[in-house]
């Protein structure tokens, strides 16, 4: 291990890295920051988790000239959530950096407000291809200073059909610029892009430590199409026993009318269970995986491709409801499972025509797959498996200049609840949400349309 100290960074940003705690590099900032900073263009083949971002942060923010008012690092990224979270980590690395202007712009979020924030050029944008591209074309951007240009998981912008996108943006900005290029994988399609916008790029591979890799196990069950939901419905309760649950499961469907049916057969059933597809508006996709994240929903139903992009954490369990069509995204959705060293466990339900799909799959991992039985137990009637927390929408966010800390302070003073009982809160521009235990949320409720936030009536309402 190597201490970032080493590096030739500047001091505000080895202090940000102080702050946030990252004393020694990961393999793929160890491999790739040198070249970075060299200036070179790079290759790395990276997953989430190996530390990319804060690598590419450091390197485009080391070469920005915060005096010049210019869009000089551009970010591509597949999804909104992994723009939002890019975003996040650079403006953390940015912050002893005065003045450094960062904006999100992403597809899927009103145009208005975007160009009426691009009347002054931001240094850094961080963004989705697609809306980029239009901010390009309209002039609302200006990419002829342009010195740094990421592609945030590229294997998956391609997934998305952003290839042309992606050339189009290359073609409107600063013809000598740096290319970063990361990729989980390297398929053909990536070293096709790498050979368009790269010149002469340092490749860099790290092979995850064998004790990282994360243990997941699989299951295999055949069951009657008649028999899934309540083989499904067993599965996420029983399993490890009468007293334990799972604090969190993906629950994958082919298609997304059988998402919406299956969520609401669960939630009937007595689970915290919500449906995440891609016909949902932004701000409900938005809503369903707060509530994921802070606990109040245990079990999400997706399609796949409302689940690609998703940032969520390690899940202890990942369900394919309809055995995947193909390996490949038999693949994607177990890597769900089993993240950042955690063990954990995908279980594929497969009726019996499905057969040929299953020995597709079986042909793609060159081994047997692991089948087992399951015995359907009776009807045991409604029994609770509500996830631990609930949420509380509060009308108002940033825009009204509300914090986290007034949240918390008006559930821990007026309302009197205890700091443990209060989870996650997440402030939006125009809203904000709060979780709280299940049993207290009422109360909650209660006690914060009775008296006030930071001195004021905002209008608030629990979910689920
Ligand atoms: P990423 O692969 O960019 O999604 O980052 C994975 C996680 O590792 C993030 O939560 C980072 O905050 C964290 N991280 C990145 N670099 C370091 C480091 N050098 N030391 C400790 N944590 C890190």
């Amino acid at each position: 291990m190597t201490a970032f100290a080493t590096l030739p960074l500047q001091p505000s940003l080895l202090a940000s890295l102080e702050t946030l705690g990252y004393a020694d590099m990961t393999p793929v900032q160890e491999q790739s920051l040198p070249p970075m900073l060299a200036g070179r263009d790079v290759i790395a083949q990276a997953q989430t988790g190996s530390g990319k971002t804060a690598a590419f942060g450091l390197a485009l923010l080391q070469a920005l000239q915060v005096e010049t008012i210019r869009l000089q690092a551009l970010v591509l990224c597949p999804t909104r959530e992994l723009a939002d979270q890019v975003s996040k980590a650079i403006r953390k690395l940015a912050a002893n950096i005065p003045n450094v202007k960062l904006l999100t712009l992403c597809g899927g979020m009103p145009l208005g407000p975007q160009l009426a924030s691009l009347t002054h050029d931001p240094h850094i944008v961080v963004g989705t291809p697609g809306r980029v591209q239009e901010h390009l074309k309209r002039g609302s951007l200006h990419g002829g200073g342009i010195k740094v240009l990421v592609l945030d998981e590229a294997d998956r912008m391609l997934d998305m059909g952003f290839s042309e996108a992606i050339d189009d943006i290359v073609g409107r900005i600063a013809k000598h610029h740096q290319t970063l290029l990361f990729s989980a994988t390297y398929p053909d399609e990536i070293r096709a892009v790498s050979k368009r916008v790269q010149q002469e790029p340092v490749e860099i591979t790290v092979e995850a430590p064998a004790e990282a890799k994360p243990a997941i196990e699989q299951q295999f069950i055949e069951v009657e199409p008649a028999h899934k939901l309540d083989a499904l419905a067993q599965l996420l309760t029983g399993e490890r026993g009468p007293d334990s649950k799972w604090d969190g499961a993906l629950v994958f469907c082919n298609m997304r009318k059988d998402v919406d049916a299956v969520a609401q057969e669960l939630d009937r059933r007595g689970y915290s269970a919500l449906a995440l597809h891609g016909d949902m508006e932004q701000r409900d996709r938005d809503e369903v995986l707060v509530r994921f994240a802070n606990k109040s929903c245990n079990v999400l139903v997706a399609t796949d491709v409302a689940a690609r992009g998703l940032d969520i954490a390690a899940l202890p369990l990942v369900v394919s409801f309809d055995i995947a069509h193909d390996p490949d995204t038999h693949t994607h959705r177990i890597g769900r499972t089993g993240r950042a060293g955690e063990s954990g466990l995908a279980i594929t339900l497969c009726t019996p025509r499905e057969r040929p799909k299953a020995a597709n799959i079986e042909a793609a991992m060159g081994a047997p797959l692991p089948w087992r039985a399951l015995k359907l137990a009776p009807p045991r009637g409604k029994t609770l498996n509500l996830a631990p927390m609930k949420t509380l929408v509060i009308d108002a966010g940033r825009q009204d200049k509300l914090r986290p800390g007034d949240i918390l302070g008006a559930l821990t003073g007026d309302a009197g609840l205890d700091a443990n009982d209060i989870g996650k809160i997440d402030v939006y521009a125009t809203r904000a949400y709060v979780a709280i235990s299940r049993a207290l949320a009422n109360k909650a409720l209660e006690r914060l349309r009775a008296g006030r936030i930071k001195g004021r009536n905002f209008r608030v309402r629990a979910l689920g």
